[in-house]
């Protein structure tokens, strides 16, 4: 029996599952301040005798082994977060082997793993919800350098018709301050889920994503693209990208059928959760 984490700025899933990918007990939990979310993650572990606990949590965080801060939360805004050793107290609580990883990546190893790019070596799941992230699978193996990718935060030229100054309290208009939900629904005055008619919304945002999988085709060439989070659930994105996506690329590298290759995920909503499954599987192998 595994233990996994998607932990996202709004609520924690927490859930055990089996080396095969199988969820048995899923349960949310709102994400506050660590003092009150965390005995909550606890309870619900202990009822269980888990082997490992993999751990998917939004970014930035520190993943390198080496670090002395290895497995805490770092620049985050939600401020009761940062520095908190998520590792350290999961390890110390429960004396199983700890998989610690970004949100982003986890639903990439559960994608590449169970998800639209089983069987694949290379995949690149994006998320566009509350932020904007994206974890990459290259050669069979999670993408990390220094630390891991944030590649949400890049820069994208401007739509013509867009005066919106960016929600991004690092860089103002980067691909995350013009096109994550909070920036949709600051810039529109509405939430995106009640903009479903405007197609001006859509073609802005079509236009912003469609540069960010130029770039991220362009420097990593992944075999197939997963586009997650809650904005992605406007379905009428996809074809809004491909045009944009093909328009921008001009033909310079050949692609397969966009409908095939840039596409929702295989798990749905279900990839991170897997993906944290994963990464406890992966500790538990590295452990022994
Ligand atoms: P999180 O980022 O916390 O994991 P989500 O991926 O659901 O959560 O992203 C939340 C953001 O996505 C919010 O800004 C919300 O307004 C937006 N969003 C959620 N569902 C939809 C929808 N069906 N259509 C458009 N926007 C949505
Ligand atoms: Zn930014």
């Amino acid at each position: 029996m595994l233990g996994a984490i998607e932990a996202g700025g709004t609520k924690f899933v927490c859930a055990v599952g089996d080396k095969t990918g199988k969820i048995i007990e899923r349960i949310q939990i709102p994400t506050t301040v660590p003092e009150e979310t965390m005995p909550q993650v606890i309870d619900f572990f202990n009822g269980y005798q888990l082997e490992a606990i993999g751990v998917g949590f939004f970014g930035p965080i520190d993943v390198n082994m080496e670090s002395p801060s290895y497995g805490s939360i770092t620049s985050t805004p939600k401020t009761g977060w940062r520095d908190y050793p998520i590792v350290k107290t999961l390890a110390e609580e429960f004396g199983v082997p700890i998989g610690f990883n970004t949100d982003v990546n986890a639903a990439a190893l559960g994608e590449v793993t169970h998800g639209a790019a089983k069987g694949l070596d290379s995949c690149l799941y994006i998320t566009i919800g509350t932020g904007i992230g994206a974890g990459a699978i290259v050669q069979g193996n999670l993408l990390q350098g220094l630390s891991h990718p944030e590649m949400g935060h890049i820069l994208v030229r401007r739509h013509p018709q867009d005066e919106y100054q960016g929600k991004c309290p690092y860089h103002g208009d980067c691909l995350e301050g013009l096109a994550a939900g909070p920036a949709i629904e600051d810039r529109w005055g509405a939430k995106g889920i009640d903009l479903v008619d405007k197609p001006e919304v859509w073609d802005m945002q079509g236009y912003y994503i469609a540069q960010a999988l130029m770039q991220y085709v362009l420097i990593l060439s992944p075999k197939k693209i997963i586009l997650g989070g809650g904005v992605m659930h406007q379905k009428q994105l996809f074809p809004t990208i491909y045009k944009y996506l093909n328009e921008f690329l001009a033909g310079y590298v050949s692609l397969p059928e966009l409908s095939d290759y840039i596409v929702s995920p295989g798990l749905g909503d279900h990839a991170g959760i897997t993906g944290s499954l994963m990464l406890a599987k992966q500790a538990l192998q590295e452990n022994n």
